[in-house]
């Protein structure tokens, strides 16, 4: 592709390495941005460094936050003594679309996956063990409802933490299968992960 502006060429090509996104898409959104004001893309380029500079980790259940405690952990509306265990951000997302959930969540920061090197220790279990051991009369975990993807790895990490859990007066449940095997959490619809949220059952 030939441009003609080292400076077009540049904003292309970072475009262009997000997923999903070819040259030409690329092009089109930088010609749109020319056509604009100004301070369209300066309040882009403003949003996306804040996003990336400014966001962290809760420190309670690891979700993407902007302070320290997240919206739903500091929330008096949630019910505290219930806990989602969920692989990525993404699945909180997925989950919170559905409006049926009322609990806090707890993300691993991934799945256990002995092909791509992934143990119990690269993933935020010991936290949530400690979420549950360090309860007090406010927060009081009863219920861990495993939402991890039907694969392979899914499964594994869940017979781990139920294995984990078991020593703990909790129960432990899991989202209803009416999700197709193999699929990820985050393209399952709203209405099949809700029904699914609501018909849990229990870990055997
Ligand atoms: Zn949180």
């Amino acid at each position: 592709m030939n441009f003609p502006s080292k400076l077009i060429e540049d904003a292309v090509v970072e475009i262009s390495k997000l997923p999903g996104i070819g040259k030409k898409s690329a092009l089109r959104l930088v010609l749109h941005l020319l056509k604009r004001e100004e301070t369209q893309t300066q309040l882009l380029a403003d949003a996306l460094i804040a996003m990336r500079t400014k966001t962290t980790f809760c420190r309670k259940c690891h979700n993407i936050s902007d302070d320290e405690l997240c919206q739903i952990c500091s929330s008096p509306r949630r019910d505290q003594n219930i806990i989602c265990v969920v692989e990525d951000t993404r699945d909180v997302l997925a989950i919170e679309n559905t409006a049926q959930y009322r609990g806090l969540y707890h993300v691993l920061g991934g799945i256990i996956s002995p092909l791509m090197g992934v143990g119990p220790n690269d993933l935020y279990i010991d936290s949530l063990l400690k979420r549950i051991e360090q309860a007090d009369e406010n927060e009081k975990v009863q219920e861990v409802i495993l939402a991890l993807s039907p694969t392979m790895e899914g499964d594994t990490t869940a017979f781990y933490l139920q294995k984990k859990l078991k020593a703990y007066p909790v129960k432990i449940s899991t989202i209803a299968r009416g999700i197709p095997i193999g699929g990820d959490l985050e393209y399952t619809d709203e209405v099949t992960l809700g029904r699914s949220i609501l018909s849990r059952i229990a870990y055997d």
